[in-house]
């Protein structure tokens, strides 16, 4: 099911003549009307008439989250503000938010993008979505909700936190679809538990639209079983528009990049070379079609490789595997590169464990400790220690095989780490602290 069949299905060809009119378009006017992108074409000696077909994209600059905040808040704004009828900020995962804005096309795109990611999870009229996405300065909430209000669905606008109620809703309204970061679909999974409401077998729950967040596949496989539905990954982040970038199908093999919207290339992070399809390296996106904020090459920090096939359902834009991980979320342990979606999936792969974790660096004398901490399943843990030794055993052998390094673990009772409405965070690193 498609909700812009001639967008979402054409041909290559086409998609490309499309792209490059778009590509040229964005080009002048960010040159035109951001001096942070006249100066970093000048000085490469560049004008917009230099890109004469898609490949040229590479004579570009890149743009970087360092380059949002060295321009805040208004120095990539490309019209007057008088056009601006939207600003959003970034979640600040990573340190400073960055602000986003929109004109009231950019705001229709948004809304048409998510009405497809919606009904490409058979989304439509009739149905009710709950969505537990936060509303306010974070992109997620109102975006899912224009686009689910434009699918002609009934929203639901809980926005995130009170489980209790989330439950009761879904449970009285009859909610068929919720929209939330995995990390927080768990939460209302396990609050249903706790409530003696089994949200699977009760629930007309159908299907979710998680994003955000890392979310891996044993982990989507343990939100399906709590909740009953079918878990679609959507991505997307503030610096390019928010949730809508790309998203899966019902396929759930790779999730598909609104080519018509963004230009898509993957690199090498460290050399900044173009990889091909199937390699695995940095995701770069520009934006095609933006008014109030035009981004070329932007430089996500996602990891992802393309899908050099096409998808069965009929879409011919190019789908990006699940993000593995961002380059600044990856630790280096010892010399080894880690990143925590290798430490989930190996948790996850272990019976008897539940999917809470938190991963803990530090540095003992000279050398780095890497610590997992990770939940226990309600019926392993007893008094007795035998079974609790045997299993520590196996998540040690588990995260050394995937890790290459030793590690250790500390198996806690459930319920004991801490829960995250938002987007989890699953690192501690100790080993800054104390520097200064
Ligand atoms: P922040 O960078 O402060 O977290 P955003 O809220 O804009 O700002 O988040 C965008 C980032 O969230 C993306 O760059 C990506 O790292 C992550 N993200 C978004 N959707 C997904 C997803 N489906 N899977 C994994 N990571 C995601
Ligand atoms: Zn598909």
């Amino acid at each position: 099911m498609y909700w812009n069949k001639e967008a979402e299905t054409m041909p290559r060809e086409k998609l490309e003549s499309v792209q490059l009119l778009r590509l040229q378009e964005t080009v002048k006017r960010a040159y035109q009307n951001v001096a942070f992108y006249r100066d970093a074409l000048d000085r490469r000696g560049i004008k917009p008439d230099d890109i004469r077909s898609l490949s040229d994209v590479s004579q570009l600059p890149f743009t970087t989250k360092q380059d949002f905040r060295d321009t805040y808040p208004f120095g990539l704004v490309a019209v007057p503000m008088n056009r601006v009828v939207r600003i959003h900020a970034s979640s600040g995962t990573t340190g400073k938010p960055v602000t986003a804005y929109y004109t009231q096309k950019d705001l229709d795109v948004w809304a048409e993008l998510m009405a497809r990611v919606m009904t490409a999870g058979e989304l439509r009229k009739g149905d009710i979505i709950q969505n537990a996405y936060g509303y306010g300065l974070f992109t997620g909430g109102l975006g899912a909700h224009d686009g689910a209000q434009l699918v002609g669905a009934a929203v639901v606008p809980s926005s995130v936190g009170n489980s209790r109620r989330q439950i009761l809703l879904i449970q009285d309204l009859g909610v068929t679809a919720l929209a939330c970061t995995p990390s927080y679909a768990l939460i209302i999974g396990e609050t249903g538990r706790e409530l003696g409401t089994d949200l699977a077998k009760t629930s007309k729950l159908r299907v979710g639209f998680f994003g955000a967040e890392p979310c891996s596949e044993p982990m989507r496989k343990e939100i399906e079983d709590c909740l009953g539905l079918k878990a679609l990954d959507i991505y997307g982040l503030t610096e390019i528009l928010g949730p809508g970038v790309a998203h899966e199908c019902m396929n759930q093999r790779g999730l598909h990049l609104a080519e018509d919207n963004f230009l898509v290339e993957v690199i090498d992070p460290e050399t900044g070379r173009s990889l091909p399809p199937g390699q695995k390296g940095e995701l770069v996106l520009t934006t095609l079609n933006k008014e109030a904020m035009p981004v070329l090459r932007y430089r996500t920090r996602d990891i992802v490789s393309l899908y050099p096939d096409t998808c069965p359902c009929g879409r011919t834009f190019v789908r990006m595997t699940k993000i593995t991980g961002r380059t600044d979320d990856m630790l280096i342990v010892r010399g080894v590169n880690v990143f925590p979606s290798q430490i989930e999936d190996a948790l996850l792969r272990v019976d008897g464990l539940e999917p809470h974790y938190q991963i803990v660096v530090d540095r003992d004398s000279h050398l780095d400790e890497l610590e997992v901490w990770v939940e226990v399943s309600e019926d392993i843990f007893t008094d007795e220690i035998a079974p609790l030794e045997t299993l520590e055993l196996k998540v040690r052998k588990e995260l050394e095989s995937v890790l290459g390094i030793w590690t250790r673990v500390r198996l806690v009772e459930p319920g004991t780490l801490e829960r995250s409405e938002g987007k989890a965070k699953r690192v501690i690193d100790r080993r800054d602290l104390g520097k200064r």
